[in-house]
């Protein structure tokens, strides 16, 4: 008889809580522990996975399999599913294989996953299956208004939520403890018969995944394998940076961010380990003592906010606008303009170097991840699902909550109470946030010899480097948008 742990988005031995409570569970039983993870592609192309995310995933798969079988003695199973009933044929499998009484995993709060959850509980009903709260600090449905609902505006859900780390502190789980219950032969013959981890190549199923040569070299340089090599950035984010972050985190050439969301999204650390090394360095402190970290832990409260919304609100995980009076907004699906902003090659530098950075690296500075998505919603005019998707085939964070949350954001679609004209002028954005052009530069390859103040006057000069064009002239293309949304407003 055994207890099984089923990994999804929790790759990591430390501070999860359910592969904690199934150790615990296993002791208690005298049963031994065994992990499993299981492979859909074709549920990663459904859901937009980037190569980058996929490869990363897999990676971190094959670190955590032997971080479980030497500290924790617990061996992992890999199976590989076609579709989504196989999932569920593939559970029964492994439960009848391994005589499993107890199944446990992490709870994800996107819709289809959730409906996947039930099923599960559903279908092995000789088995116990427990679902637990996990991916969140504070877990969704605990901070509500005096209506009961889920807030819909971020600063009052912020401060409900500080009220609420502080009644209830926040604590990491153990890591498991190691399993020496001995396996029976027949389930020693299952576990090593099926725990290849197969990685994207031109000839298996995973080839949609395959990285070009230069994206695995900047890979493996800028994305450490590993829950430790996540751990170590962020002891060293919060060591040397998180004292400055405030003032830095806006100028994208000075890379003042944890670059942490990788290792957080795809479930590497926790947000809960990530949230406490602040908080701790802040001495417990959420609203007083060091501003630039109270303003780091503001953008964590930020991804929370993003996945409670998503639980109170599934529309939004549903091709859904959160204003539903938005979806009468006549977006524009002009495929040209598409391509060039996809290509960063819209003719305004700030913006071409941002999708640039994100075509060649699968990451983007938020700076730059709002004014893109702001120049495609506002100055084109264009639909903010496509460029959602287009983000989420691209980043190696994509992540369904933050990901919605921003598009939206930035389309006037969403959560954000300010109004409809938020509109920025990318111009003022690049003299502002990249003075100097230093990260202009570095991925508009064809700008390195304009001086730094041509970089924010959109004159021929540019085009004299081979520089495209403006696609739009942004004062004209401000009204149109904001007669648009008065449209919509009858204003
Ligand atoms: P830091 O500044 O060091 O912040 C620490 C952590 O806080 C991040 O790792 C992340 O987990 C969280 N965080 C920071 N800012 C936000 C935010 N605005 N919303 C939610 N969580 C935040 N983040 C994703 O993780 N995945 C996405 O798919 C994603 N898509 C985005 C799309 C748009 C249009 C916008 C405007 C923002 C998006 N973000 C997304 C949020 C943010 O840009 C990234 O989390 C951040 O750039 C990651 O870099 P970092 O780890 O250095 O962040």
């Amino acid at each position: 008889q055994t207890v099984v742990h089923w990994f999804r988005v929790d790759l990591r031995t430390s501070d999860n809580a359910a592969l904690h409570l199934a150790s615990l569970k296993a002791k208690r039983e005298r049963m031994p522990l065994i992990g499993l993870y299981i492979i859909s592609a074709k549920d990663w192309k459904r859901h937009d996975a980037s190569n980058w995310k996929v490869n990363f995933i897999l990676k971190n798969l094959s670190t955590l399999k032997v971080d479980l079988e030497t500290k924790f003695s617990i061996p992992l199973i890999i199976k590989v599913a076609e579709n989504i009933k196989d999932v569920y044929e593939i559970l029964k499998n492994v439960v009848e294989k391994l005589d499993t009484k107890y199944l446990y995993f992490n709870q994800e709060y996107e819709v289809h996953e959730n409906q996947r959850d039930e099923m599960v509980q559903a279908i092995l009903d000789s088995v116990e299956v427990k679902r637990i709260h996990d991916q969140c600090i504070v877990m969704p449905g605990s901070v509500l208004t005096q209506e009961g609902n889920i807030p819909k505006v971020f600063t009052p859900f912020k401060r409900s939520w500080i009220k609420f780390v502080y009644q209830s502190p926040v604590k990491t789980f153990p890591s498991p403890e190691k399993s020496e219950v001995e396996l029976q032969p027949l389930a020693e013959d299952y576990i090593r018969s099926n725990s290849t981890i197969p990685f994207p190549n031109h000839d298996n199923f995973l080839n949609d995944f395959v990285l070009s040569t230069e994206k695995a070299d900047f890979f493996k340089t800028y994305y450490p394998i590993g829950e430790d090599s996540g751990l170590a950035r962020l002891t060293e984010f919060v060591e040397k940076k998180i004292e400055k972050y405030k003032v830095t985190r806006d100028y994208p050439a000075l890379e003042g961010t944890s670059n942490l969301s990788p290792y957080i999204t795809n479930g590497i650390i926790s947000s809960r380990t990530a949230f406490l090394a602040a908080f701790k360095k802040n001495n417990e402190r959420l609203e007083s003592g060091n501003e630039n970290i109270t303003t780091w832990i503001s953008e964590i409260i930020w991804r929370e906010f993003y996945k409670h919304i998503l639980v109170g609100y599934p529309r939004v995980s549903k091709n859904k606008p959160f204003k539903l009076e938005t979806d009468n907004i006549q977006w524009n699906y002009d495929e040209k303009l598409f391509k060039a902003w996809c290509d960063g090659k819209t003719g305004y530098p700030f913006v071409d170097a941002g999708m640039r950075e994100l075509n060649t690296t699968g990451r983007m500075h938020n700076r730059l991840r709002m004014v893109v998505s702001n120049f495609l919603t506002k100055d084109l005019l264009i639909d903010w699902r496509l460029g959602e998707r287009y983000f989420m085939q691209n980043l190696i964070d994509g992540d369904l909550s933050s990901n919605n949350g921003g598009w939206q954001w930035s389309a006037s679609t969403g959560t954000d109470s300010q109004p409809y004209f938020r509109l920025f002028n990318p111009i003022l954005q690049s003299k502002k946030f990249d003075k100097d052009g230093v990260y202009i530069k570095k991925y508009v390859k064809e700008l390195r010899n304009c001086s730094g103040s041509s970089l924010h006057t959109l004159t021929a000069q540019l085009q004299s480097f081979g520089y495209p064009k403006p696609i739009v002239d942004h004062s004209t293309a401000r009204e149109l948008c904001l007669t648009e949304f008065k449209r919509i407003y009858n204003k």
